[in-house]
């Protein structure tokens, strides 16, 4: 079933379907296989991450985005053109990626879009055009020009409606760019720039739709999804939910218990504070799981080191000075080489010192011996 989804802010007035064209499933509509990531990239991978980038930023600029198709299923055509009719949707955009025969052999590249035929001078035309200019702009690819077609979804729908086809899926170098992070977002906010364009709305950029200042209560989205997978991440869970991109009570109460705990005001608001006290805990979380070395020997100082050269090396262990070995644990196993345990960190000590010298390095010969 369709998915109606509001802005957080005051509506504009218009109202934006979006087709992601096809079922994750659906047969023939992927690529060839890659070898270099070891499977084929299927067309809806790309598709539905445009359109949930697309939904995101149109959602920053006031409008309301019905997603025709927003499940895995492959939704029926009629179905997703019914949805935009009964909803009155203002404009109609299907985003797809192109194909041409299946091999990585001699396809062509590039970018089109299509309008219904006879089209090309109405309104269809008008948006095929201003989004045209802004993808033509963006992305560094071919421009295949806009073209005619007698598709479904632009023939069943009562509006402005148009598909894009934004690269080959059979083009090795195009193929690879449906992953790309950084590509899909680019085709989604070129898509969006020409909707705001087409509608006379001024196009304000992605920030706030894809790093916005604050997220609070009722917000949806990749950030939402984000933030709920480092708190989980950082052990606070949301009453058994996991990531799933909106910011419920839950989340808000898990926002609080994090705030509650690093000692900042306690709103429930992903704010700057609270980001930057998440930031900081994530940060020393991931220094925590650095893996630690097996084993070192601890000297207390580098004239220390002939003495421990020949043990470092048939132990491959590193090692380490003590006042180092004094602020963090430095290994799973500790070989002291002088100086006793006293002081240092770590649990799990072997202590080979001697009352002198001498008697140290008399230690070590043994331990080799052994
Ligand atoms: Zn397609």
């Amino acid at each position: 079933m369709a998915r109606l989804i509001y802005p957080n802010k005051s509506w504009n007035g218009r109202l934006v379907a979006l087709d992601d064209g096809h079922g994750m499933e659906t047969p023939g509509k992927r690529t060839p296989f890659i070898p270099e990531i070891n499977r084929s990239i299927k067309e809806n991978e790309f598709n539905r991450k445009v359109v949930g980038y697309l939904t995101e930023i149109l959602l920053a600029h006031g409008f309301r985005v019905l997603q025709v198709a927003p499940t895995d299923e492959d939704t029926p055509l009629p179905v997703r053109t019914d949805e935009a009719n009964r909803n009155n949707a203002d404009i109609y955009v299907a985003v797809h990626y192109n194909a041409y025969d299946g091999t990585f052999s001699q396809t062509p590249n590039g970018i089109e879009i299509y309008v219904y035929p006879g089209n090309l001078n109405q309104e269809s035309g008008r948006l095929a055009s201003l989004v045209g200019n802004y993808l033509r702009k963006g992305t560094q690819q071919n421009w295949r020009g806009i073209k005619e077609a007698n598709f479904h979804v632009l023939r069943e729908t009562n509006m402005p409606a148009i598909l894009t086809e934004n690269g080959f899926m059979d083009n090795k170098r195009e193929a690879l760019l449906m992953i790309d992070d950084d590509f899909q977002r680019e085709v989604a906010a070129e898509h969006a720039q020409g909707i705001c364009e087409f509608f006379g709305i001024t196009f304000k950029g992605t920030r706030e739709a894809f790093d916005p200042e604050t997220l609070k209560l009722g917000d949806l989205g990749v950030q939402v999804r984000a933030l709920q997978e480092n708190l989980l991440k950082l052990g606070y869970t949301m009453d058994g939910y996991g990531a799933d991109g909106s910011f419920g009570p839950a989340t808000e109460e898990a926002v609080r218990r994090f705030q509650r705990d690093n000692g900042l005001k306690v709103d429930g608001i992903y704010g700057p504070a609270t980001r930057k006290a998440m930031e900081a805990a994530l940060k020393k979380l991931e220094e925590g799981e650095e893996e630690l070395e097996k084993l070192a020997i601890v000297v207390n100082s580098y004239a220390d080191f002939p003495a421990v050269e020949a043990l470092a090396i048939r132990k491959s262990a590193m090692i380490a000075l003590r006042k180092i070995a004094e602020q963090r644990v430095v290994a799973e196993q500790i070989i002291v080489a002088g100086g006793g345990t006293q002081g240092l960190k770590g649990s799990n000590f072997i202590d080979l010192s001697g009352s002198n010298r001498l008697e140290t390095a008399q230690n070590i010969s043994d331990y080799l011996k052994s």
